[in-house]
């Protein structure tokens, strides 16, 4: 089993599972708080929020131009309606001049009104543009209503026959008070809109701006930060079935990938009937191993065996570590016989390969040891459980210890034909 000179050792150095655990600690994850991926996170919240606000400035910008949009249309309304009200108050004043009517005297009384009406209008939208036109030099809106309106009240005081030379001044004042207000109306109508043209494209340029931003700050994100996220996730990801499948010590297929695997590999053996086997292999007397050059030195012996597996078996056979020292070989598509054969040539290189190990003076030695072989091969047979096969696989193992050890041992599953039917001597009826 071991060369050199055997020296029990009762207790395990504390040493050797701090080497282990460092082994182990090695390939964790980093999940220390100075990850990098926290800082992505971080930087992804960042753009976010400044996404978030962008976006939130833009739906401003957006509200703001469309209200101001409304606003101007109706402002320009309502300066253009004073414009007509003009127009149709010295129609009015003309009828009202030649007729002398009641009506057409109310006509007129009811355009002063309307234009006082649509004043107050304008001066509810409290807008700096138009308030000051109404107020300021140079357009003197208001006083030059103000003075339109008075001649046209005057102008009506005056309609009798006695005092027509003064009706007929007022009538000029009203018309030359009319054009007055109608010019600096329209000058400031004009003004207005080419001030509103103005800002309004000044809030499209807003707009298209802060959309550039977002879109420079969004390409920005996905590949600065979106990228790297979902390469780290992906690696992550990759760890962490790496870890669940993997054996940390020697880098084998787990006892929980070998199952999955190896329940594929039986529904393949039921749908097409193809022969494989499964093999149970287990370390001769290893606790000696253990116990003799210590727990380090046997952690070397698994390492070096599961590197021998690896190397002896085909590439297609399914290698895992079941647990301790026992090994498990899935032999897809392998008759029985060839499944001997291979593990016994597995086990011949496992006898004639020591593992290389340093002892306690620093000297290079190299260590023999043995496994056993139970091998559960399946020829022919109805389907199967992978609990059967292992159990089988275990009564043949048991067996390899029982007869010394460094044997295979196989069972093969075969179905019995099925028995002749039995023909009754000729005049017997059958039962
Ligand atoms: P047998 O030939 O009958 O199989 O004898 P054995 O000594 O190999 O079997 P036993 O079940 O008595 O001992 C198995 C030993 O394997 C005991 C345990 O300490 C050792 N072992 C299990 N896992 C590990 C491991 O990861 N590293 C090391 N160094 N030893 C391990
Ligand atoms: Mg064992
Ligand atoms: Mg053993």
């Amino acid at each position: 089993m071991a060369e050199g000179t055997p020296t029990p050792k009762k207790k395990k150095p504390v040493t050797v599972m701090q080497d282990r655990l460092k082994g182990y600690q090695s390939r964790l994850i980093d999940i220390s708080p100075d990850n990098p991926h926290l800082s992505l996170t971080r930087a992804y919240v960042c753009a976010f929020a400044i996404i978030a606000a962008l976006t939130i400035a833009g739906h401003l910008v957006v509200s703001y131009t469309t209200t101001k949009q409304k606003d101007d249309a109706e402002i320009t309304f309502a300066m253009t309606g004073m414009r007509s009200l003009i127009d149709i108050g010295v129609s009015n004043a003309s009828s009202y001049r030649t007729s002398g009517n009641k009506f057409d005297g109310d006509l007129l009384r009811d355009t002063l009104k309307r234009l006082k009406d649509t004043r107050t209008v304008l001066r509810n939208y409290n807008d700096g543009d138009v308030n000051q036109m109404f107020a300021e030099a140079p357009y003197l809106l208001d006083d030059r209503m103000e003075d339109f309106v008075e001649s046209a009240l005057d102008f009506m005081s005056y309609r009798s026959t006695d005092k027509f030379e003064k009706f007929r001044d007022e009538f000029v004042d009203l018309t030359r008070d009319a054009k007055a207000f109608s010019i600096k109306l329209d000058q400031a109508i004009e003004l207005y809109h080419e001030n509103v043209t103005a800002q309004i494209a000044w809030s499209h340029r807003i707009q298209y701006f802060t959309a550039m931003i977002v879109l420079s700050v969004l390409l920005l994100e996905a590949y600065y930060i979106f990228r790297p996220l979902v390469k780290r996730l992906a690696a992550y990801s990759k760890e962490l079935i790496r870890l669940a499948l993997e054996d940390e010590l020697t880098g084998l297929k787990n006892r929980r990938a070998v199952m999955q695997m190896a329940n594929a590999e039986i529904s393949r053996f039921t749908r097409t009937a193809k022969p494989f086997a499964v093999v149970l292999c287990d370390l001769d007397k290893f606790k000696t191993v253990n116990d003799t050059y210590g727990h380090k030195v046997g952690d070397l012996v698994l390492k070096h065996y599961a590197k021998l597996m690896t190397n002896s078996l085909r590439g297609y056979d399914v290698i895992g570590r079941f647990g301790g020292e026992e090994f498990v070989i899935m032999l897809p598509q392998t008759e029985p016989d060839k499944a001997l054969a291979i593990i016994n040539r597995f086990r011949e290189t496992v006898a004639s390969t020591p593992c290389p190990y340093v002892d306690k003076n620093d000297q290079q030695q190299l260590l023999k040891f043995t496994s056993s072989f139970g091998i559960a091969a399946v020829k022919s047979h109805k389907p199967v459980s992978l609990d059967t096969l292992l159990i089988r696989a275990d009564e043949c193992l048991y067996e390899a210890k029982d007869k010394g050890r460094n044997c295979a041992i196989m069972v093969v599953l075969e179905d019995k034909p099925a028995a002749a039917p039995i023909t009754p001597p000729p005049g017997e009826v059958p039962v």
